[in-house]
């Protein structure tokens, strides 16, 4: 004959199970104990009041292994609750990432080394997405970090000029266009481009003194900023230029040796065949 598991029960009367030790009232252990919770909540409330620091160790221990087994019960409530209680929870969120920003930072710092090509690939998704979005936000949030760390973007600023002078150059020149509402625009790369074309020389005198960009036709004259209006020129050409008429530089070849350069990157850009017609503005 099998041995029974309780003296008056063949299994539990509330699971059926006959594994698990038998309690009181034909029920196992965890049957009986849930139904005495039930029925004693204010013991329960004491006692947890009672043991705050042993629940805390033990939520520790053993709280990962529950939410795993668990999880989607846990995740349905506390999708309920926090739709329930929006407002509570999003200051309740505010005030743990104040009160825990080192912790965070560590676990952002981790979670994304471990997560590295998953999360670049949506940023840039994300960013392609909403392009004028994050541009202006960038925007915003770069400002407010200038205007709070002024002295270190400053000298930040400083340095990148240093190792980027053609690039510092262009972006300078850009924002006076800009302001001017110049047409065309030109990149650092493109004044390295003339500098090197014109073999480092003012494209007047020949001297290789203090070179800088010039606009041809002067922004203050509603001249371009595009590279088809640059033109090399030393210091002291480009100062005694004033207001002559004619302060074209650029020979024919050099001319030409753009709009060659500049139908590379035409292509380049467009996909298109590579023929130019004569006169093409770019
Ligand atoms: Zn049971
Ligand atoms: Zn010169």
């Amino acid at each position: 004959m099998m041995k029974k598991w309780s003296p008056d029960f063949d299994r539990c009367r509330i699971c059926g199970t006959t594994e698990r030790k038998h309690m009181a009232k034909g029920m196992c252990n965890s049957c009986y104990q849930k139904q005495w919770k039930k029925e004693n909540p204010e013991s329960i409330k004491q006692w947890r009041k009672e043991n705050k620091e042993k629940i805390k160790q033990y939520n520790k221990q053993h709280g990962k292994q529950y939410y795993e087994k668990n999880k989607e019960i846990i995740n349905k409530k506390n999708k309920l609750y926090n739709e329930k209680n929006k407002e509570l929870v999003a200051q309740r969120k505010k005030q743990w990432a104040l009160n825990n920003s080192d912790h965070l930072k560590l676990y952002r710092k981790r979670y994304y080394q471990e997560n590295k090509d998953k999360i670049d690939r949506q940023v840039k998704q994300y960013r392609s997405e909403n392009r004028e979005l994050v541009r202006q936000r960038e925007k915003a949030s770069g400002k407010k970090y200038r205007d709070k760390n002024k002295e270190k973007s400053r000298e930040r600023k400083r340095r990148w000029e240093k190792d980027n002078p053609e690039k510092a150059r262009a972006y300078g020149m850009r924002r006076r266009a800009k302001k001017r509402n110049a047409e065309g625009n030109h990149t650092g790369k493109d004044r390295k481009f003339l500098m090197d074309l014109a073999d480092n020389k003012c494209q007047c005198c020949g001297g290789s003194d203090r070179l800088a960009i010039d606009h041809i036709i002067p922004l203050s004259k509603n001249g371009s900023n595009g590279i088809f209006n640059l033109q090399v020129l030393c210091l002291f050409c480009n100062s005694s230029k004033g207001n002559h008429r004619n302060t074209d530089y650029r020979s024919l070849e050099f001319l030409q040796a753009v709009y060659s350069y500049r139908a590379e990157d035409w292509v380049r850009m467009h996909k298109i065949s590579p023929e130019l017609p004569i006169g093409a503005t770019i």
